[in-house]
């Protein structure tokens, strides 16, 4: 059974006092003011998201990052965090450094943390984030309407590539793996970005399984298709020399971690895209199109259609 199986199975229900219930980046609550609550929560376990010698500074910043990048993907703009830790034991040193990452994280963006919880137990890391958004302006995963242009911030597949030459799959350079490992263990949240797209992008969810995956909630929730061109993938050039061999392509296409935003915008909005891009100097890349017949084609230069074995990451899988 797939993880989203699972979820859609034993934990998916009516929630008819909620704007939007299981199913997104986040939740989404009335709370008046003509204001919604978005709350989402992402849990960092030891052995699957991290190895035990992770550097806690990195790891107080990421437990909050991947949170604060689902707050991104609805458009939220972030307020409040609730902290939940299992530890096996209470190391000081460790929890100097760890609160230090979060903390440096949490400032930039504004955010407080209200509360949490703290246990005994094999380390796990989990925050729950809240967030407002203006009510009916939230960026949902349901909203891709067909003709949309589908872009993507930033770099794809650095993440992963990183991973893959830890584990001997790909041989970076010294000054590569450096930039990559930032990208894994530093992940910037596009927090602004999100802000930006209101009223701009019809859908975004964030990138945290793998472009296909990820891109692959949104058409299922818009219920529509998608055209990608794969020679349009942003890429590094870390990256790219790889990406004649499946593991190449497997981080651009499926690899996890980028926590970067995939949106749809309707191809008249390509102007106010763009001067995003410019005004947040980050590039923005338009990597294909939203269309009506289902399922997700990538298609390289020659017209082919590249067909991915496997496509993200799933727990239960
Ligand atoms: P993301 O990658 O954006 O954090 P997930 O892939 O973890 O989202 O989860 C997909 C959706 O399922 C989200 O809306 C999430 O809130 C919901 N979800 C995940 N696990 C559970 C659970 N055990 N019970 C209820 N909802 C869940
Ligand atoms: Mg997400």
């Amino acid at each position: 059974m797939s993880e989203f199986d699972l979820i859609r199975r034993y934990f998916t229900r009516a929630a008819p006092g909620a704007v939007l219930g299981v199913g997104d980046d986040a939740a989404l609550l009335r709370i008046g003011n003509g204001m919604e609550l978005a709350v989402s929560t992402d849990m960092l376990v030891c052995g699957t998201h991290f190895l035990p010698d992770a550097d806690p500074f990195l790891l107080g910043h990421k437990t909050l990052a991947v949170n604060l990048s689902d707050m991104a993907a609805m458009g939220a703009q972030p307020r409040w965090a609730l902290l939940s830790l299992a530890m096996p034991e209470a190391d000081e040193a460790w929890l100097r450094k760890f609160s230090d990452g979060f903390f440096a994280l949490a400032e930039q963006h504004g955010v407080e943390l209200i509360g949490g919880d703290t246990t005994r137990g094999p380390l796990n890391l989990c925050v729950t984030i809240m967030g407002e958004v203006p009510q009916g302006a939230a960026l949902r995963r349901d909203g891709a309407q067909a003709g949309d242009e589908v872009w993507v911030s930033g770099m794809l597949g650095d993440a992963a590539l990183a991973l893959a030459h830890l584990q001997g799959q790909v041989a970076l350079a010294a000054d590569e793996f450096a930039a990559c490992a930032a990208a894994l263990h530093r992940p910037t949240p596009r927090v602004a970005l999100g802000l930006a797209l209101r009223g701009v992008a019809h859908s975004a969810i964030d990138i945290s399984d793998g472009l296909l995956a990820d891109l692959g909630h949104i058409l299922e929730c818009s219920k529509l298709g998608a055209e990608i061109r794969f020679d349009a993938l942003p890429v590094s050039s870390a990256l790219r020399p790889h990406l004649a061999r499946p593991i190449g392509r497997h981080c651009a296409l499926a690899g996890g971690d980028d926590y970067e935003l995939c949106f749809t915008a309707p191809v008249e909005r390509r102007d106010a895209v763009e001067d995003i891009s410019r005004r947040m100097s980050l590039p923005l890349t338009c990597i294909g199109s939203i269309v009506a017949e289902s399922g997700c084609a990538v298609r390289v230069a020659d017209g082919s259609v590249i067909n991915m074995g496997e496509s993200g990451y799933d727990h239960f899988r």
